[in-house]
């Protein structure tokens, strides 16, 4: 029997260590994808130690398991019943799984199924495992299985590394969507130095926006976000007075056409509530972010301005195509993404040291 090394969590606050097990083989629609990369977003840690604690209606996969929410690899082998797929194809899996057959599936929204599950991650569903039973394998591992639906082909100018970062791109790129984001428009990003912030930034970029607004604690980073588009992008340290009149101020009075809350884990939720009040009549403000916590609104002001308050998770495979045919073509530019490189025997040191990171630019990538 073929045998792979993946690095798998017994326990809670213990490190993962590295087992070695078999490689699996495909089920009839599934393939399996030799893993390249797969990308470490900065909640990785708080999902694999507080998450039972903290969202307990959102479970973890049993345990000994394998994490790793955003791999990219070759496919090695397909099932019987895969019909596009092949053999050597360089794809992007997500994570995202679903039961494939309910109404919201059917209609392409597996989002809004009530099976949706980050694979090596954690599900929204009380009822996950069963979908964690069907693919127990996440990116931490050489190998991992993962059904058809899931993949986005990368063209050849995607490293592996970059397309690490697909999850978080994503996650930004489907708010944008869910904003109604294109040319011409306003938008306002609170938290852009961060991992979702400056992703939502170079998307919104390449989505044709004129102008970008955006908020963030660390003056440094502030200063590399806006030297992304020194002409189309203005910041404003956290902190240093509203944000929402700040940026009705730079709209001459109007607000910005959305809002994106990209804030971190915990944030405060009166940041968001402040930047809410800096979109325009009409606007829309899109939570894609940490912030969890009830939100006091004045939902008089929602009806008189006409605010669409919008919750945007992940992203579908098609999204995540587009983002790989806009870096194909040169609309979308990666090129920002600074990787740090950790083989799979230093997971546990890649996922305690990404508060180091350098905001947004830095990629924490496991190469297995
Ligand atoms: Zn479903």
């Amino acid at each position: 029997m073929k045998t792979m090394v993946a690095a798998r969590l017994h326990e809670l606050h213990k490190p993962m260590t590295l087992d070695t097990i078999p490689v699996p083989k495909p089920r009839p629609t599934d393939v399996v994808v030799r893993v390249k990369a797969c990308g470490i977003v900065p909640n990785m840690a708080n999902v694999i130690n507080n998450w039972p604690s903290w969202f307990p209606h959102q479970p973890l996969p049993k345990f000994p398991a394998i994490f790793g929410l955003d791999p990219a690899g070759v496919i090695e082998e397909v099932g019987e019943a895969v019909i596009n797929a092949k053999p050597g194809d360089r794809v992007y899996v997500s994570p995202l799984r679903s039961c494939g057959s309910c109404k919201a599936c059917r209609s392409g929204q597996r989002s809004q199924c009530r099976y949706y599950t980050l694979n090596g991650y954690f599900s929204t569903s009380r009822d996950g495992q069963k979908i964690f039973d069907l693919y127990p394998y996440g990116g931490f591992g050489e190998y991992m299985t993962a059904p058809e639906y899931s993949l986005v082909n990368l063209p050849d100018n995607i490293s592996f590394e970059q397309a690490g970062r697909f999850g978080y791109l994503g996650t930004s790129y489907g708010a944008l969507k869910n904003a109604g984001a294109g040319p011409g428009q306003v938008a306002l990003i609170d938290g852009i130095t961060g991992t979702l912030g400056v992703a939502a930034t170079v998307l919104g970029l390449a989505m044709g926006l004129s102008r970008i607004l955006g908020t963030g604690r660390d003056e440094e980073l502030l200063r590399r976000v806006k030297a992304l588009a020194p002409d189309r992008i203005e910041v404003m340290r956290l902190g240093e007075g509203s944000s929402g009149e700040w940026a009705k101020a730079m709209t001459g009075g109007d607000g910005a056409d959305f809002a994106i809350s990209a804030l971190g884990a915990k944030a405060p939720v009166a940041t968001m509530l402040d930047s809410m009040k800096g979109v325009r009549r009409g606007g829309k403000v899109v939570n894609v972010g940490g912030v969890a916590d009830d939100l006091p609104i004045d939902v008089k002001w929602l009806m008189d301005e006409q605010i669409q308050l919008i919750g945007s998770n992940w992203f579908t495979t098609a999204q995540g195509q587009e983002m790989a045919d806009m870096v194909a073509t040169g609309t979308l530019d990666l090129s920002y993404l600074q990787h740090r490189k950790f083989p799979l025997s230093q997971v546990n040191e890649a996922i305690s040291g990404l508060k180091d990171r350098e905001g947004g630019f830095s990629n924490y990538v496991v190469l297995p």
